[in-house]
């Protein structure tokens, strides 16, 4: 069955689901996704404290001036009230003290010897944190499916959280077929090639944070190729390339079919990479992908990824696409949907030139991928595209404006 690349995705999404679930401390839990929702037990600020370096004291001692007799540290205990007239020196941090209605900072006074002057019209409250504003208990921090970043240490340290319960990551097993492959640590003669598509799955699988298993190369024959899928079946997800289109030497769904795999479906409507496929074999996913380089890359990014994004229980599962503009006219023959690959600067778009199916050199300066409907015959300099960023540009090759004035 051929399908739209729509539809491929939907499939997916319906019926990949997230593995079992572990425990980890939270050091380790970046780049994890959240089996459980994270929820406030404590509230934060866990008690009203002073914001500022400063004085807290009753808004009637405002333009007065008085003296100070006692100084609240933070960690201090609540011991200590203020009355009018009886202003107490304080540190940011430091727990308010009963009957305090505002903090004026340490500027914001006159000093003279002992003698401290207050501003006038003090506002009540001002300066002051008070318990529960910033997070509430039950308020939900993190939800489950959530990936976790570096900063989101900071919601689950801040609540005493040392540990989390997070999705297993998949496994992958990956391997290539082909009588002309050989290792990258082998030499190649003249006739062979070095296998790259594998050790590409592995690395991308592995930044998307599956665990992965390097299974090598399969010859063109059933038995070797059968011989690669067996040891593979522990595998959550299998990936392989090539010996999927029409070729005399093209056995690798006939090896797949002898275990009995269920398709969702055996081509897509793409350029490139139609022969890519999706199927079962009892608990392990398979997504056979073209040989040809540059088509199986760009498949594993639509297909592969979202599969891992699945089987990891990521929430965010779908691709996501950005905004940019053509940096320059792009015309292509309409009639099949087409993907290019290019380089996005953080505002525009620039398709690479050198894009045939079999090419490496176009991943030279690609960030990003563009997806033309069958319809579409390109875009003029200028005009405005959605596209699908392949790693996220957080630094530039150009000293930018980073400001918005
Ligand atoms: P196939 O899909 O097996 O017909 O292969 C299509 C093209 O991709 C051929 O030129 C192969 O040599 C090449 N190819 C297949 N597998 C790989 C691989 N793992 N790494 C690099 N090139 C490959
Ligand atoms: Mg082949």
């Amino acid at each position: 069955m051929t399908v739209e690349i729509t539809q491929a995705l939907d499939l997916i999404e319906e019926a990949v689901t997230a593995l079992k679930v572990e425990i980890v401390p939270i050091e380790n839990a970046v780049g994890r996704i959240l089996a459980q929702d994270i929820k406030a037990s404590q509230n934060l600020p866990a008690f009203d404290n002073s914001a500022m370096d400063g004085y807290a004291l009753s808004c009637s001692d405002s333009e007065k001036t008085l003296q100070v007799t006692h100084t609240i540290f933070a960690g201090d205990k609540i011991v200590d009230e203020v009355v009018a007239g009886k202003p107490m020196k304080i540190m940011t941090g430091a727990p308010i003290p009963k009957g305090c209605e505002a903090i004026v900072p340490i500027e914001d006074v006159d000093v003279d010897g002992e003698n401290i002057t207050f501003p006038k019209n003090i506002e009540k409250g001002r300066h002051i944190r008070y318990k529960g504003e910033d997070i509430a208990v039950n308020d939900l921090l993190l939800a489950q499916g959530t990936k976790v970043y570096g900063f989101h240490i900071a919601l689950l340290a801040s609540q005493g959280i040392s540990h989390v319960q997070v999705y297993k990551r998949p496994k992958v097993a990956v391997f290539g077929t082909g009588e002309e492959l050989k290792m990258h640590f082998e030499s190649v003669a003249e006739h062979q090639i070095y296998n790259s598509n594998a050790p590409t799955f592995l690395a991308r699988a592995k930044e998307l944070g599956a665990e992965v298993a390097f299974m090598g190369s399969a010859k063109d024959n059933l038995e070797d190729i059968k011989a690669h899928i067996e040891a593979s079946l522990d595998a959550d997800l299998i990936i392989t390339s090539g010996g999927v289109s029409v070729g005399d030497a093209d056995f690798t769904k006939e090896a797949f079919d002898a275990f009995g795999i269920e398709r969702l479906f055996e081509k897509v409507n793409i350029k490139p990479g139609k022969p890519t496929s999706l199927g079962k074999i009892g608990k392990s996913w398979v997504i056979n992908l073209p040989g040809n380089p540059l088509a199986a890359l760009i498949n594993f990014e639509l297909f592969g990824s979202k599969l891992i994004h699945k089987l990891s229980g990521n929430r965010a599962s779908h691709l996501g696409t950005i905004q940019a503009v053509s940096k320059e006219k792009l015309s292509i023959k309409a009639g099949r949907v087409t993907v290019i690959p290019g380089f996005w600067d953080g505002e525009s778009f620039t398709g690479t030139r050198k894009r045939s199916p079999g090419m490496i050199s176009p991943l030279i300066q690609s960030n990003a991928m563009l997806i033309l409907g069958q319809n579409s015959e390109g875009f003029e300099a200028g005009e405005s595209m959605k596209i699908l960023s392949l790693h996220a540009v957080h630094s530039s090759y150009e000293n930018k404006s980073i400001i918005n004035e």
